[in-house]
């Protein structure tokens, strides 16, 4: 037998690694999760052998009767999940679903309205420096500077204005509940697709926690590996009226043959998300984000962006402490709790330096913190902020870390 974790240790050690870090880091970052053992052997199975170009019943290659019954369970599962008429689940990630929607939906040159990423949106959403803002014409929707939301009248003005062919909804960094039925208002108004990409949200709308977008929006856009817990992957949803379209924007339109292993995973992900213990989990993400934004809030030098967070994350603004995102972000590392700079509303520093922190709960959820574990991490954040010179500090941070993560294991 092959025994290639020592046949090939250059490999396999930086895998053992990655494995140890994970284990001994509070993973803060909004758009990681653990996924489950299930997800990660239908991802290591013999699946990723299999060529399937097509669709299942209607594939390129033979041989595919099995990997056509595990993508139709994949499709059948998120159909049930989402309530949705119409699932696609082959876009390798999240970027492929939004290009494949966007080919689908307009013609080059045609005008994308979508949330700046300086706002927390999403490069995919019209980024000049991404595919989004360089075949299509881009605009962009801001914050309410005044309650750090978004303010709908604001987007109907700018709709009005650039008269978009697609309006996109979602983002990457927007802690607020947000109102799909206004921005369907706003899309009826000037004429535009809606298109909502729920990336972020997309576990806490499978489980009530976050209204849904399905029925409202033309199309919806999601990865399955955030709050979902599922593959790193994307998925399309939409009704039955666009599957056509959207089918042959995706393959073969944007993609050669889908990987039939990443696709099992996600059977097993939303097998998993319909059950009771995963909307148990999801309503303890939201708490235990409720909990550290509660928490921040009685620090006198961090804000938090817009005053708390309705679901997974928050964004905290350190214009009032010594350092910036990127500081905060290094000293934290080095702290083992993992965390992304992000641009705060206003922001004045560039997108390499940033004033804030994006903050989630959905991995440390997964190992089990609750609430008070929650409001410890963003007290320790607090202090080493506060106290980023002071190395007795940063020793009992450090040490506090160790605790905590040595009482939540994640691997057997
Ligand atoms: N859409 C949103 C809102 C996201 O936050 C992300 C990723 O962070 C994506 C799309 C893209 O997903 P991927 O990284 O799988 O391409």
């Amino acid at each position: 037998k092959y025994d290639y974790q020592n046949e090939d240790k250059e490999l396999w050690d930086v895998i053992k690694n990655e494995q140890t870090r994970q284990e001994n880091t509070i993973e803060l970052i909004a758009s990681e999760n653990i996924a489950s053992n299930a997800v990660m052997a239908a991802q290591g199975s013999v699946l990723t052998n299999k060529y399937a170009e097509g669709y299942p019943g209607k594939r390129y290659y033979g041989g595919c009767e099995f990997v056509d019954k595990s993508e139709t369970l994949a499709i059948e599962r998120a159909k049930k999940l989402f309530g949705a008429e119409y699932v696609n689940v082959q876009p390798h990630s999240g970027s492929q679903a939004n290009q494949a929607v966007y080919s689908a939906f307009l013609k080059p040159g045609d005008k994308i309205l979508g949330m700046d990423l300086n706002a927390g949106g999403h490069l995919t959403h019209g980024a000049k420096v991404n595919f989004s803002g360089k075949i299509y014409q881009s605009f962009s929707y801001g914050l309410d500077p005044k309650t750090e939301r978004l303010n709908y009248d604001d987007i109907l003005a700018i709709a009005k204005e650039v008269q978009p062919q697609i309006i996109v909804a979602g983002a990457s960094a927007y802690s607020r509940i947000i109102d799909w039925n206004k921005f369907r208002e706003i899309a009826d108004e000037v004429g535009a697709y809606l298109m909502v990409d729920m990336a972020h949200i997309a576990g806490l709308v499978a489980t009530g926690l976050h209204p849904s977008p399905i029925g409202i929006a033309d199309v919806v856009t999601t990865t399955t590996h955030k709050t979902l817990r599922g593959p790193r992957g994307g998925m399309i949803l939409s009704n039955e009226k666009y599957a056509k379209k959207i089918n042959s924007a995706m393959f073969p339109g944007s993609q050669g043959g889908p990987l039939e292993h990443v696709i099992a995973g996600k059977a097993a992900c939303f097998f998993e998300d319909l059950q009771p213990a995963f909307t148990e989990y999801s309503k303890q993400v939201i708490k235990n984000a409720a909990a550290m934004a509660d928490e921040f809030n009685n620090s006198d030098t961090i804000k938090v962006v817009s005053g708390g967070t309705d679901n997974h994350l928050m964004v905290l603004d350190l214009t009032s402490t010594e350092l910036n995102g990127k500081e905060a972000q290094i000293l934290l590392d080095s702290l083992k709790i993992t965390t992304n700079k992000e641009a705060i509303p206003d922001e004045k520093l560039s997108p390499f330096i940033t004033s804030g922190l994006r903050l989630g709960t959905p991995a440390i959820t997964s190992r089990g913190f609750d609430e008070k574990d929650s409001r410890k991490v963003a007290k320790m954040i607090t202090r080493a902020i506060e106290h980023h010179d002071d190395e007795n500090v940063l020793r009992e941070v450090r040490e506090e870390v160790s605790q905590l993560t040595q009482s939540h294991p994640i691997f057997d």
